[in-house]
């Protein structure tokens, strides 16, 4: 059987024609050459723009590469960084969908985890982001009603958006041109129909994991009127805003076109309901190993599928909970059941954590839980488990 090797191609580009140090053209194809040879890729072509900036995709070979993605020419492009592509994140946005339109896998030399996992990553996050997104959604109606209560029409300074800076002699926000330009691309992305969660995910890739967008952060900002011109406000209504005398960064029709598709995307998703107690097994039993505190459930619901989760969510005791601390319900009940059916300790629990577990709905897995369990510690950091059994019950 003959084997072929899969073909490669690279791009490269710079700002400055005569740039000698670690950025030219020449260091990062050397650099991209070698990073193909360590995946035995066979180098088919290369693009290599000099003199170019990364604002637009308006360069000569920038265009002649994604017409080869297009016709499918390779299957794999190698670039020393993200940034040599654009800096932009809708011409981010836009590669990415054009490179899994063609099956082209990107490989970036300064972030060797870009390819690999950024499906799986994007998954996971869009699930976390999800129930993240409604916990917060609860938490910011309360403090909305509180604040509302506590100061009727009284204009809150608050902390200044990103995207401005606050300018002391005119007393007035003014635009931080890096800044708003992202801010520029969020509301464009969210008006083609990218969700906060999506456009989280795109932007963390393309920093390369240097800062951390989420959901919530993101929605945060598409709901902010400031960056339409208008005075902070928490109403939905766009007819009470009233305009600042800052400069605006998106126009107010964009800015009312992206509230509009927030709004009806919260009203398809299904609204939160509480957990019922049933639902969840190992409610009361399980604790989390870092903080001693117990983990509580929690549902999230993305599209028509609904996830049980454990969650480290505890502000008992004045500290915020274990951040990243939440691990599938389903998962690990079943890794319970498992420690307990194999553990040679209790050999009569073993039969009722085996076959007579699989046959069982919730309530009644629970009721068994509840019978011989008094608690299990779980550390996320290691996935331990430590099941501590009623003795006095199994003796
Ligand atoms: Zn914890």
């Amino acid at each position: 059987m003959s084997h072929q090797f899969k073909k490669c191609a690279i791009y490269v580009r710079q700002s400055r024609v005569n740039d000698s140090s670690y950025s030219s053209c020449e260091a990062q194809l050397r650099i991209c050459m070698d990073t193909a040879a360590s995946f035995a890729w066979r180098v088919v072509d290369h693009f290599q723009d000099s003199g170019q900036s990364s604002e637009t995709l308006s360069r000569p070979e920038m265009q002649r590469l994604m017409a080869c993605v297009e016709l499918k020419q390779f299957e794999h492009l190698v670039v020393y960084s993200i940034d040599r592509l654009t800096r932009r994140l809708t011409d981010f946005a836009r590669l990415m969908e054009l490179f899994d339109g063609s099956a082209v896998k990107l490989t970036v030399v300064t972030d060797p985890q870009f390819g690999e996992s950024a499906a799986s990553r994007f998954t996971s996050n869009i699930v976390a982001a999800a129930s993240e997104f409604q916990q917060d959604l609860t938490r910011e109606r309360m403090a909305e009603s509180r604040a509302a209560l506590k100061a009727k029409g009284m204009r809150v300074a608050g902390r200044i958006p990103f995207g401005y800076s606050y300018d002391r002699v005119f007393s007035r926000l003014m635009a931080v041109p890096e800044e708003a330009e992202l801010v520029e691309d969020f509301f464009d992305l969210a008006s083609k129909g990218k969700t906060p969660a999506e456009i989280a995910d795109l932007a963390n890739k393309r920093d390369g994991g240097r800062s951390d967008w989420n959901a919530r952060r993101l929605l945060q900002i598409l709901s902010n009127p400031v960056y339409a011109g208008y005075l902070p406000s928490d109403s939905e209504n766009a007819e009470t805003l009233q305009k600042g005398n800052h400069e605006e960064i998106v126009t107010p029709e964009r800015f009312e076109q992206v509230r509009q598709q927030l709004v009806a995307r919260r009203k398809r998703a299904p609204t939160k309901r509480t957990p019922k107690p049933e639902s969840f097994p190992l409610r009361g039993l399980l604790y989390c190993a870092k903080c001693d505190r117990a983990m509580t459930p929690n549902t999230s619901s993305f599209g028509i599928k609904h996830y049980r989760w454990y969650q480290c969510r505890s502000h008992a005791g004045g500290r915020p909970p274990c951040a990243g601390v939440s691990v599938r319900a389903n998962d690990m009940e079943e890794f319970v059941a498992a420690q307990i059916a194999s553990s040679s300790e209790y050999p009569k629990l073993a039969v009722r954590f085996s076959d007579e577990w699989q046959a069982m709905t919730l309530p009644q897995r629970a009721a068994l839980l509840k019978e011989c369990i008094d608690r299990i510690d779980y550390n996320h950091d290691t996935s331990d488990l430590d099941i501590n059994f009623k003795a006095e019950k199994l003796g």
